[in-house]
């Protein structure tokens, strides 16, 4: 069962014992990472991890670690899910994402998982400012919908969900690579991702998602790394 413990504070986590200037420098985003479009990716790290694998080609290696954020369809695919799912595959995910089959953990913001040398954090991510028509938000905060905060191979890894910006970012532990939604609507603007990119400063990239397939335009990603300037990294969707 996951643990419920604080999220740490900035003062307790940055001393970063495994990033050094050499390795942070080598940091190849393109190999490390790679989209699939919208919000689905991989960290391609000394363990597998997919991030709320969407629309995914075939003939992908397996998971390690499956991380699903919430139940919308865009996020969560069972089908998708089955593809990369091996006999050693854990997955962590909503517990409105139900019916997953294999090794799941259901987690909530403030609960923690370590998987072998992968540690998540689950933080929180809602709508402040984004309504449907009928005045609802689309992530209220009631859902407890998930973001991650990963940190593996002595990197640490933002992975927002579909959120605006929340005041919890500002407590977040020092983060090195943030993946930021753009498209506006149902979650950030790019300049509202921006302001997140201001207040979280990943050391090493901020990369848009959440953008040029079902919402928002690939726009949307070039107005966000104009604003966000050196840190921002655009990645080039995966094709299969
Ligand atoms: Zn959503």
């Amino acid at each position: 069962m996951a643990t419920t413990t604080p999220i740490k504070s900035k003062s307790a986590t940055n001393a970063h014992p495994n990033l050094n200037a050499a390795n942070s420098a080598s940091i190849d985003i393109h190999k490390l990472i790679t989209w699939f479009g919208h919000s689905s990716f991989s960290i391609n790290a000394s363990k597998r991890i997919y991030l709320d694998p969407w629309k995914l080609p075939d003939g992908l290696p397996k998971a390690d670690i499956i991380l699903v954020t919430h139940e919308h369809q865009d996020h969560f695919s069972m089908a998708d899910i089955e593809k990369i799912t091996g006999p050693h595959t854990h997955i962590i995910a909503h517990p409105g994402c139900v019916g997953i089959k294999g090794n799941v953990e259901y987690v909530k913001p403030g609960e923690k998982v370590a998987l072998h040398d992968v540690v998540v954090d689950v933080v929180p991510a809602y709508n402040v400012t984004k309504f449907r028509p009928d005045g609802t938000h689309p992530h209220p905060k009631e859902s407890q919908f998930n973001g991650y905060i990963i940190r593996i191979d002595g990197n640490t890894f933002y992975f927002a969900g579909d959120t605006d910006v929340i005041a919890e970012m500002k407590e977040f532990p020092k983060i090195d690579i943030a993946f930021l939604p753009v498209s506006g609507s149902y979650v950030m603007t790019s300049a509202e991702a921006a302001e997140a990119a201001n207040i979280i400063k990943p050391r090493v990239a901020a990369i848009p998602m959440h953008h040029g397939t079902v919402i928002g335009t690939l726009a949307d990603g070039d107005e966000f790394a104009q604003l966000v300037g050196q840190s921002a990294k655009l990645l080039k969707k995966h094709d299969g």
